[in-house]
């Protein structure tokens, strides 16, 4: 399934007009199945991130959120299906190359090595770089979203708070420069304030900077209130995609993925499939 929306024609004094056709996507997913040995984790996926943008995957536990983060990152291979970062298929790379491409990815967990202090986690964001000035600036640009790391710059990142950590995580790969950043539920674990905070430092990167981001979350509210188009993942499969204005709008999104009450029969869930965005 492609979510390049259907082309529709308006017609300006009777004459049919061609939408305009939308610009390339930064990332765009076609049809991939990955697995862990004989289990299929997801099946025929196919997504795009429009440059720019934030895209969400909302799913439950175990839906294959972080497979598709996975196989995009080249931490999986996929066994079918191609994935293409700024028009170059990536699905077979290692890891490093993607990173060098300018794909960061914040895994679920916050995985900061924890025995190293906050000032060398982040210089391991910038292990690729030379450019001594720009790590320097980029690194004062990063204090500047959290000031909380600035102060703890000597500690072990292990004796910072969850929240800190997450915090660390995405500075680490900030410090790499990356066009796309992947962020594997950010909100997991921490306190609805934190949550807020981190979803706003998520956005700024976003706004200010052009980063697109592609968001896995379970925090629904929160993903569709911070993302511009969403999908949503059901046993390996998208089953829904729209803009996240519609997608929160919809009964099946408020009552599954909203905690709205009595809208529509319990287990009688019918997802439309659309594909109205660009
Ligand atoms: P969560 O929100 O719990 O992280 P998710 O939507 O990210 O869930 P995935 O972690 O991608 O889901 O898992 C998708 C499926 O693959 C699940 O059925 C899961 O049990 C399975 N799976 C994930 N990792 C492994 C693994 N290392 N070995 C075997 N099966 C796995």
């Amino acid at each position: 399934m492609t979510m390049t929306a259907e082309s529709e024609m308006k017609s300006v004094a009777g004459a049919p007009v061609a939408a305009a056709p939308a610009a390339e996507p930064i990332l765009k997913v076609s049809n991939i199945e990955s697995y862990y040995g004989p289990i299929m984790a997801i099946r025929g996926v196919s997504l795009e991130v429009p440059r720019g943008s934030i895209v969400t995957v909302l799913g439950a536990n175990g839906a294959g959120k972080t497979t598709i983060l996975k196989t995009i990152s080249g931490v999986l291979d996929p066994l079918k299906g191609t994935v293409e970062f700024e028009g170059k298929q990536i699905q077979r790379l290692d890891p490093d190359r993607i990173v060098r491409l300018g794909l960061g990815h914040v895994p679920e967990g916050r995985e900061v090595f924890p025995f190293l202090t906050v000032r060398e986690n982040l210089m391991m964001g910038a292990y690729i770089r030379t450019d001594r000035a720009g790590i320097a600036k980029d690194l004062e640009r990063i204090y500047g979203y959290f000031p909380r790391l600035k102060e703890r710059l000597d500690q072990p990142a292990g004796h910072l708070s969850g929240g800190e950590q997450q915090m660390l995580a995405i500075s680490r790969a900030l410090m790499n420069r990356p066009r796309l950043l992947l962020l594997d539920e950010p909100s997991l674990g921490l306190s609805p304030i934190l949550v807020k905070e981190i979803f706003g430092i998520i956005r700024r990167v976003n706004a200010e900077e052009g980063v697109s981001m592609l968001l896995v979350e379970q925090n629904a509210r929160m993903a569709l209130e911070t993302a511009h188009h969403g999908y949503v993942l059901e046993v390996g499969r998208i089953v829904m995609a729209d803009t996240c204005e519609r997608l929160r709008e919809s009964k099946d999104i408020q009552e599954f993925y909203l905690g709205a009450r009595d809208h529509g029969e319990r287990g009688e869930r019918r997802w439309k499939r659309k594909k109205t965005w660009r």
